[in-house]
């Protein structure tokens, strides 16, 4: 008999996944298979190409049997196909799209042209890719986040009831994503057909603009305003994005309207955010606005017990202590520490002891520091913050809306990466050293006698390092 055509064994897979859903319900089915694909029936077995290996341990988990019952088998292989995993995930062509934050026009013709036939993407299409550590029973509540956390327990325990928007802010490494996490981890736990859009502030820009591109808005639209919960981590990077605000904007009202839940995380409160529209600051106050802040000494101790517990290190309270004295602001890097000391006491099969601790704490800071700061990760915070493109930085122009982004990324490769200003100006456009050493001089001027713009180099410089 002739081998069957893919596109039989598409229409089979699609009719089994009609007869799953009546079993597995839809939110199982959207959520984990249907991403899957039919490569192969023979011989009483089938073969699935998968989008991950978290899909091949879900689906051999849970829906083995089903798929074979629904394709008549007695089998069923799964091979891992990773590269399929942009087609679960938001966004599609992320260096591309941080790239060109400027946006073409809605409706060129040859976009129109090109756009895929892709059939609507479904809200639930995707499965959330959580982080499994991320739940509030790995939450140390502590005074700093107590507000926070009781809060994001609200909401997860009464979506759209309790407060709207969820808006947490805090430094960086203080456990907002954590608790983003944990409000899903939540919310699929008590109802698990809960439509959940969970993702950073950068994919949404990245879908967006690839959405115009492609002539697909009209599915962005539908698939981010039929949601239950939209989860958005990270919104202070919307600054100066002026479409995607737009686009934020009447999103964010559709689901409000539609009683949906909205949370939102930024390192700083709404009011903070630099070249955010008025009329989202005043929105994203509309429910509760939740700070983190940085731990206190206790709570410190209590997270690296915490984590101890969860590696598995016994952790005498001296060395609690001592690690928890020198790193106080930022979680991570006390997690961090711990890491470091577990692996030196693993590496050199020693007990886990003060010196140790001394030594992983400066192994620790040293790696932070010294953390090699690459040129992408200086232009990607550069293209966020301006809203700039590669392009454009590369480019001859003189307009004064490039030349300043392009000034002050020049000052951030000399002072933060080791090349030479030649390489610098080369990098910009092919301009000569001199042209490097002007700008660089110029932005160094200004940092000394401007206070704003030198905080503006301080955080710009904060978050390339933490890129
Ligand atoms: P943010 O999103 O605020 O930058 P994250 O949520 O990524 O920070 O947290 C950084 C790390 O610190 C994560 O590994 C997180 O689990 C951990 N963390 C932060 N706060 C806590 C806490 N209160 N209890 C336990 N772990 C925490
Ligand atoms: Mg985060």
């Amino acid at each position: 008999m002739q081998a069957p055509l893919n596109h039989n064994l598409t229409q089979t897979w699609q009719a089994a996944l009609c007869a799953l859903e009546a079993s597995l319900g839809s939110a199982e089915v959207d959520g984990w298979l249907r991403g899957a694909e039919l490569v192969a029936i023979d011989a009483g077995v089938a073969k699935l190409s998968v989008p991950s290996s978290l899909h091949q341990e879900r689906i051999r988990d849970r829906h083995l049997a089903h798929i074979c019952g629904a394709l008549g088998v007695t089998s069923c292989d799964l091979e891992v196909n990773e590269l399929d995993i942009e087609q679960i995930l938001p966004p599609e062509d992320l260096n591309a799209a941080i790239a060109a934050p400027v946006l073409p026009e809605l409706s060129t013709p040859d976009t129109a042209m090109q756009a895929e036939p892709t059939a609507p993407e479904c809200p639930t299409a995707e499965p959330l890719l959580l982080n499994d550590e991320y739940k509030f029973d790995n939450f140390v509540v502590g005074p700093c986040n107590r507000f926070a956390h009781a809060a994001s327990h609200g909401v997860a325990d009464r979506p759209a009831d309790a407060f709207n928007p969820l808006f947490l802010h805090g430094s960086v490494g203080l456990g907002k994503t954590h608790l983003m996490q944990s409000i899903a981890h939540r919310l699929r736990m008590n109802n698990p057909a809960v439509r959940i859009a969970f993702l950073s502030c950068e994919e949404f820009v990245n879908h967006f603009v690839s959405s115009i591109r492609q002539g697909s808005v009209m599915h962005f639209r539908e698939r981010y305003r039929n949601v239950d919960v939209l989860v958005i981590d990270d919104i202070q990077l919307l600054a100066n994005k002026e479409r995607t605000q737009e686009e934020f904007f009447h999103t964010f009202n559709a689901l409000h309207n539609a009683n949906k839940q909205i949370v939102l995380s930024s390192d700083a409160p709404p009011g903070d955010i630099p070249a955010l529209q008025e009329r989202l600051v005043s929105r994203f106050k509309w429910g509760l606005v939740a700070e983190i802040e940085t731990p206190c000494f206790e709570t410190r101790v209590a997270i690296m017990r915490r984590k101890a517990d969860r590696i598995g290190i016994d952790l005498p309270d001296d060395i609690a202590h001592f690690i928890a004295e020198h790193v106080d602001s930022n979680v991570r890097e006390l997690e961090g520490t711990l890491t470091h000391l577990h692996a030196l006491a693993m590496l050199h099969n020693l007990p886990i002891s003060l010196p140790l601790a001394r030594q992983a704490l400066g192994s620790e800071r040293t790696a932070r520091l010294n953390r090699v700061v690459r040129m992408d990760d200086i232009i990607a915070v550069i293209i966020t913050h301006f809203g700039v493109r590669l392009a454009d930085l590369q480019s001859k122009s003189r307009t004064k809306s490039i030349v300043y982004p392009r000034q002050v990324a020049m000052f951030l490769a000399r002072s933060m990466t080791d090349l030479s200003l030649e390489e610098i100006g080369g990098y910009f456009g092919g301009r000569d050293h001199s042209t490097a050493v002007y700008a660089i001089e110029k932005m160094e001027k200004r940092r000394r006698v401007d206070g704003d713009f030198s905080s503006l180099l301080a955080d710009l410089e904060r978050r390339v390092r933490n890129s």
